[in-house]
């Protein structure tokens, strides 16, 4: 079988996915380890079958609803690839808000103690430590497996300015010194039937919900990280796009100043952050 009907006939039987196209392009450059544009180059090439076996089997998990990352092993966050599988969640694109908003709050001439709750795959700490070299990065999680993902990513990316350890939130965290506290934890409601559409099925749940219609961990949050920021310092989180209200009403309650929310590429509420104020409160 040519390449050009390879992936014609793979896109047919994509029928759940909504980029089936996309979706068997990136498959086919998995099993062929070239680039989307060798596709374009070839498209008359014959598939060996070993390698067309390969495919069809790949094809067969993504129709079972396996997401891509997970397939391929990676999924580029910040202009990065980042190595994945099903102990992390897929890094998102509007997680790439929380960077901005980040970012722009860390200075660029000076040390700056930052902690990423939650890490994941590592994508938040690990992209503010590359993008800010003088910033000292840590990175927490309750999962081993998702902090030895964390710490190849780095490694990958040879970070230097960055620490990993297990802790359930700030349980394991003693320093009460961070500019900037940032997390982009579970929030999505325990009984929410998102859970069991397309990707999320397949995600870690205990990375995408919570209790308490999914506040439980961001309350806990909120609560957990003003004693720990300097005076001064930022808390950020993302968090689900019918939950500013509340969000908002916690920051406020615990005294969070200048309390903001802003939205992601869809235009849906997404991060809010809040200050400790500078002056004693
Ligand atoms: N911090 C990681 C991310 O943003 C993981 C988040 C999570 O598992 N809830 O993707």
């Amino acid at each position: 079988m040519q390449l050009n009907a390879a992936l014609q006939t793979a896109t047919e039987r994509l029928t759940e996915s909504d980029s089936a196209a996309l979706d068997a392009e990136v498959l086919l450059c998995l099993v062929l380890q070239k680039q989307r544009s060798y596709l374009r180059a070839w498209p008359d090439l014959e598939l060996p079958t070993d390698l067309a076996l390969q495919y069809w089997a790949l094809i067969k998990q993504r129709q079972q609803g396996m997401p891509v990352a997970y397939l391929t092993g990676y999924r580029e966050f910040w202009s990065r690839d980042f190595q994945v599988t099903p102990d992390v969640l897929i890094p998102r694109a509007d997680t790439e808000l929380l960077i901005e908003l980040c970012l722009a709050l860390i200075p660029t001439d000076k040390p700056c103690k930052i902690i990423d709750l939650g890490t994941g795959s590592g994508i938040i700490a690990i992209t503010l430590a590359a993008e800010r070299p003088l910033a000292a990065l840590t990175g927490t999680d309750l999962s081993l497996s998702a902090l030895a993902i964390a710490k190849m990513n780095a490694e990958q990316h040879q970070i230097p300015n960055i620490q990993f350890y297990q802790s359930d939130w700030f349980a394991k965290v003693s320093d009460d010194d961070f500019h900037i506290i940032v997390s982009n934890p579970p929030y999505i409601a325990e009984d929410d039937e998102h859970l069991n559409l397309g990707d999320l099925r397949f995600e870690p749940r205990s990375a995408l919900s919570a209790a308490e219609s999914g506040l439980r961990d961001i309350s806990m949050i909120i609560h957990a990280a003003y004693p720990r920021l300097i005076s001064g310092g930022y808390l950020l989180i993302e968090h689900g796009y019918d939950q500013q209200q509340q969000v908002q009403t916690l920051f406020k309650e615990c005294h969070y100043q200048h309390v903001q929310t802003v939205n992601d590429l869809a235009g849906l509420p997404r991060v809010t952050y809040g200050q400790r104020p500078t002056t004693p409160n």
